[in-house]
């Protein structure tokens, strides 16, 4: 069995240079973050505040933290002071209330948009014919700064399936990088631990990995 260590320097190997590893670590001890942070591990990607908070303080290491999880209003506060970066923002009530807690913390917010690239019922973030519309709502905000756009595509027994989705997202990355032209806005979150291949062929320079390092 391969130890996380392993693991993680596989996948650090395996990856195209200017594609980025964000180690999705919910509900794993900091110890095992620790060991892929050692590995070579750069940005710790997060879906609970809770969690987070707890963990950031047994991690003394420089990283980035990601959060990846869902938001909600009454947590904007902290998520701002806790994260560098928020890549599911999934709505224009969302983005006012970051933006207005930035301002507060005097922060310049990154955040990436959240797709909600197969249109499902149950999941959050924009649709894909809303996405440019919140692009440049968020554009507009004084202490938010867009720099891309995040989908999680739908779970699919087959595998292969989901790069139509990914397709379209990457599809809405260019169309928004043309027409605003900011320099700033360059990511492209696509792909986990099944799908982050299919999401590096379809354009993705971020990968969301969790169970592939975690899991035996
Ligand atoms: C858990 C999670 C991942 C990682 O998924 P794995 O299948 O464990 O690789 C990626 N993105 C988000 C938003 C997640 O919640």
């Amino acid at each position: 069995m391969l130890s996380i260590r392993e693991r993680v320097q596989a996948i650090l190997k395996e990856l195209p240079s200017g594609v980025s590893l964000v180690v999705a670590s919910k509900g794993r001890h900091p110890e095992e973050i620790i060991e892929a942070i050692k590995a070579g591990a750069k940005i710790i990607g997060e879906n609970y505040l809770q969690e987070a908070e707890r963990k950031k303080e047994k991690i003394p290491f420089k990283v980035k933290w990601h959060f990846i999880g869902n938001l909600q209003k009454n947590k904007a506060k902290k998520i701002i002071e806790l994260f560098d970066v928020i890549e599911s923002l999934s709505s224009l009530e969302l983005a006012e209330v970051l933006n207005n807690q930035a301002r507060k913390q005097n922060k310049l917010m990154p955040v990436f948009l959240e797709v909600n690239s197969a249109g499902e019922e149950q999941k959050k973030g924009f649709l894909p014919q809303e996405v440019e519309e919140a692009a440049e709502y968020v554009f507009n905000k004084s202490n938010l700064r867009l720099e891309g756009l995040m989908t999680m595509g739908p779970f699919l027994n087959d595998i292969e399936s989901i790069r139509p989705f990914f397709r379209k997202t990457r599809e809405l990355f260019f169309k928004i990088k043309q027409r605003y032209a900011r320099e700033y806005f360059q990511y492209l979150s696509m792909g986990m631990s099944d799908t982050y291949k299919i999401g590096i062929e379809e354009g993705a320079n971020i990968v969301r990995i969790g169970r592939k390092i975690f899991s035996s």
